[in-house]
């Protein structure tokens, strides 16, 4: 990798500590002034929101949350924080929670405090997303890009494991997706090898015992660093590929990821010796691919795009979409043929070595 290079590094308070966000928050909110709080958490994250916020005042609590941030519901929710004079967006759950209050912030310039409880990582970046129709728009803007974000792991033993696990991978493809994104750089490349590091150490600790605090804490901290690899690399072929499947036939964003990343990785990793050997040595293994499927097998991961949804007269289309957003820096040249063979090993589950060949 050459060591000219252009990296931006976002500003960000982040407050780590398990049974303490409930404290830090409210700290928090003090430092800020802010007086006309928003809290924004989906019912099934309504509890964990009541605990975290139980020493704040709150002037709005908000749960009309959906996946994907669907374009009506986040006029809604600006049309609450301004009737409400709102003054701090504070948003308790994972990354479609994160997304509203970051679709509120777009529009109005108001601050995020985020406390997440999955690993997608949505905290740690300035991207957001809304959906209309069957169209995902995402795009850039410091304006959503939270704060100040409250880690706590507590918050996340009551996610389940196989949710724990799908959330994890989708840390973990940020990590391996930005070796070789638009702007990787050694800076995001360190990030992400770290992330990696930490969820291939924290995950199977989830799987043995879901209510320990060591994988839990280890996996937050990996959801973190892959974030914010991620939000300084750009989206890399990965996350094109999973932008398309999601966007267009409504694939669940946490296992499409998690099924996904074996055939990328498969794919790119012979033409990104360097990233090839920095992701090895990240999961502690002699190859990367290997170091993979071995954390994939601990895990019980998702294996077959079939299951989630995805069909096999898709695939054209699907290819279609892919090619035309394939970022320049990708190793591998994409042609429809080679896109066709990695969708359809996705799609059945196959062994990913296939496409190494
Ligand atoms: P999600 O937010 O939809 O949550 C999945 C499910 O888990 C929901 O039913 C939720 O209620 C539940 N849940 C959350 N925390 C829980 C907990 N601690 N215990 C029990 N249940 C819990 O899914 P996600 O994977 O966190 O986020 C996916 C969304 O985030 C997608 O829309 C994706 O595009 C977006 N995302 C955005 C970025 C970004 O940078 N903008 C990055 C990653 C993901």
């Amino acid at each position: 990798m050459s060591l000219e290079f252009t990296h931006e590094t976002l500003g960000q308070r982040v407050l780590f500590g398990s049974g303490k966000a409930g404290q830090h928050l409210a700290e928090e909110i003090r430092t800020m002034g802010a007086s006309k709080v928003m809290l924004i958490a989906s019912e099934a994250e309504s509890a964990i929101a009541e605990s975290v916020a139980r020493d704040v005042d709150v002037a709005l609590t908000y749960s009309d949350v959906a996946p994907h941030v669907p374009a009506e519901k986040a006029e809604k929710a600006r049309s609450a924080a301004a009737e409400h004079g709102i003054d701090l967006l504070v948003s308790v759950g994972g990354g479609s929670t994160t997304g509203l209050a970051k679709a509120v912030a777009l529009t109005s310039g108001l601050p995020i405090i985020a406390v997440p409880t999955t690993y997608a990582g949505s905290e740690a970046t300035n991207v957001w997303g809304l959906t209309e129709g069957a169209r995902k728009t995402t795009g850039i803007d410091s304006r959503v890009l939270p704060a100040t974000v409250i880690y706590d792991a507590d918050l996340t033993l009551s996610l389940p494991v196989e949710l724990s696990v799908a959330s994890g991978l989708n840390g973990l493809a940020h990590c391996v997706d930005s070796m070789w994104a638009p702007r990787a750089d050694p800076i995001n490349a360190a990030l992400g090898a770290e992330g990696i590091r930490a969820l291939n150490r924290g995950l199977p600790l989830i799987k043995q015992d879901p209510t320990g605090h060591e994988g839990r804490e280890m996996a937050l901290y990996g959801a973190y660093l892959s974030a914010v690899a991620f939000a300084s690399a750009g989206s890399g072929l990965h996350h094109k590929i999973c932008h398309v499947l999601g966007g267009t036939w409504n694939m669940p964003h946490a296992e499409t990821h998690a099924t996904v990343l074996p055939y990328v990785l498969a794919f790119n990793a012979p033409q990104a010796p360097e990233a090839a050997a920095r992701i090895a040595g990240a999961f502690g293994s002699d190859d990367a691919n290997d170091g993979l499927r071995q954390l994939r097998e601990a895990l019980d991961a998702p294996r077959a795009l079939q299951d989630f949804g995805f069909k096999a007269e898709y695939i054209p289309e699907a290819v279609q979409i892919i090619l035309a957003a394939v970022p320049e820096s990708n190793p591998r040249k994409c042609t429809p043929e080679n896109l066709t063979t990695l969708l359809t090993a996705a799609l059945q589950g196959d062994n990913p070595k296939i496409l190494s060949d």
